[in-house]
């Protein structure tokens, strides 16, 4: 039992330090930019469509320097979900010392699968005026 919650209190430890470091990363650089040297998403690269997830790191960055208009711009539907993910990860991870991770429960997972669909469907409908923003 000790083993097992020394492994998770690590990897706890582990997966903190890993979000502030790519707050950092992402806060310094400028996803906006064309030129910037963060990742492109592989899903728009191949297919040039908005994956659910495309604008996210303009959306964390837009978040982290405080403004929410830009961030609803860039990806709406991450924004309004990032509660929800946020305490899905927090109850994973954070809530059951010494125990495995929590499964994310198969109705909410199904729901939230099913709505990153819609979204992706309606974002990529010619007109949709919400698109992530980038700067030449
Ligand atoms: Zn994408």
């Amino acid at each position: 039992m000790d083993v097992a919650r020394r492994v998770l209190g690590t990897r706890r430890r582990e997966v903190a330090i890993g979000a502030v470091a790519v707050c950092v990363i992402v806060m310094a650089g400028d996803p906006h930019s064309s030129r910037s040297r963060l990742p492109m998403c592989p899903v728009k690269l191949v297919t040039g469509l908005d994956c659910p997830g495309c604008g996210g790191l303009r959306l964390t960055h837009d978040l982290l320097h405080g403004d929410l208009r830009a961030a609803m711009h860039d990806n709406a539907f991450l924004l309004t979900c990032t509660p929800v993910l946020a305490a899905l990860a927090l109850r994973s991870f954070a809530l059951r010392p010494g125990a495995a991770p929590a499964p994310v429960p198969p109705r909410v997972a199904y729901t939230l699968a099913s709505a990153a669909m819609l979204w992706m469907f309606v974002r990529n409908l010619p007109g949709w005026p919400l698109k992530p923003i980038t700067r030449a």
